[in-house]
């Protein structure tokens, strides 16, 4: 077997000739093609370096250009469905359902087949669908909530609890601010108040630039940069969060990390990641014959596909 799948500040899989690198974390590569799964910022340091030829969504390239405010360059925008070759390689774009044009990548090879989840989601949204299952034999699968215990409610008990907390709030007169990250997960929450709750909507900049490209893909969010004020609702990026004195704000968060935290009450476990149960799921249905873990809980979720899946896995990161 020749084919090679290893670390490299970023996933590489070389066979031959072709190399391709994934998601790098840093500008300085040496490769001469990239694949950029998603617009979340410790995904897309690719898309800043100068020589290698970059693929992505459209959605992706857009969220990351109206965030940093810079232009990408030397790259091929692509859309779920669709097929690129890359010298001896065919690498197919899969809904990853993560956020907004987030991706996965079937890399097809004389050797096999190799899929690179990216940052993974399996159930639906208000915005995003689950991901798609993709056949595969080499599967590199992120790990951000891959240890046991990790495990979401329903989706729609924490829509829930959000929507009643908000309701709560305004009625005794305080202004409801959400701290969440400002792509994908505040647009979630914004699309939740617009369907649930007919109050107006409070963002940052920051987050007003990610919705004109959400709204330019046709998923309307009403929201604007207005001050928040009683009878409002916000939704500002984590980041932000003490940097201005707002009389009369109660804040909550909406994080999977909210598992591990006590104050129910402000801590939403709302997580664009599949949770622990699902991404043994999901590894199962892909039916590979070895994994490699990257990103978050490596080490746990590879012994876990071992231990319960029977199928040969390790972390990929050294
Ligand atoms: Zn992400």
């Amino acid at each position: 077997m020749n084919l090679k799948v290893y670390w490299d500040s970023g996933v590489v899989v070389q066979l031959g000739e072709t190399t391709i690198c994934l998601d790098p974390q840093t500008t300085k590569i040496p490769y001469d093609h990239i694949l950029i799964s998603h617009a979340h910022r410790d995904h897309t340091a690719g898309f800043l370096a100068l020589k290698p030829k970059k693929y992505s969504t459209y959605p992706t390239i857009d969220i990351f250009e109206a965030v940093t405010r810079r232009k990408v360059n030397n790259v091929k925008r692509l859309s779920y469905g669709e097929k690129v070759k890359i010298g001896d390689f065919k690498v197919f774009v899969y809904n990853s359902g993560h956020i907004l044009g987030s991706a996965m990548f079937k890399i097809e090879t004389s050797e096999g087949t190799v899929l690179y989840t990216g940052d993974l989601n399996c159930v639906d949204t208000l915005i995003t669908s689950a991901a798609n299952n993709v056949q595969c034999d080499i599967l590199i699968i992120e790990s951000t909530y891959g240890n046991s215990g990790l495990v979401f409610p329903s989706r729609e008990k924490i829509y829930r609890s959000m929507v009643k907390w908000v309701v709560e709030k305004i009625c005794s007169g305080k202004i409801p601010i959400f701290y969440v990250y400002p792509v994908g997960k505040a647009q979630e929450v914004i699309r939740l108040l617009n369907e649930f709750i007919e109050v107006e909507v409070a963002v940052h900049p920051t987050i007003e630039r990610v919705n004109r490209v959400y709204s330019r893909l046709n998923i309307k969010l009403q929201a604007s940069t207005v001050q928040p004020k009683k009878g409002l609702v916000a939704v500002y990026p984590t980041y932000s969060y003490g940097s201005q004195k707002i009389s009369g704000e109660v804040s909550a968060f909406a994080t999977g990390w909210a598992l591990r935290f006590k104050n129910k009450e402000r801590f939403f476990p709302l997580s664009s990641h599949a949770d622990f149960n699902q991404l043994l799921n999901f590894i199962k249905s892909v039916n590979p014959k070895i994994v490699y873990t990257v990103f978050g809980f490596t080490s746990q979720l590879a012994k876990h596909v071992r231990k319960k899946l029977n199928i040969k896995a390790k972390p990929l990161q050294i």
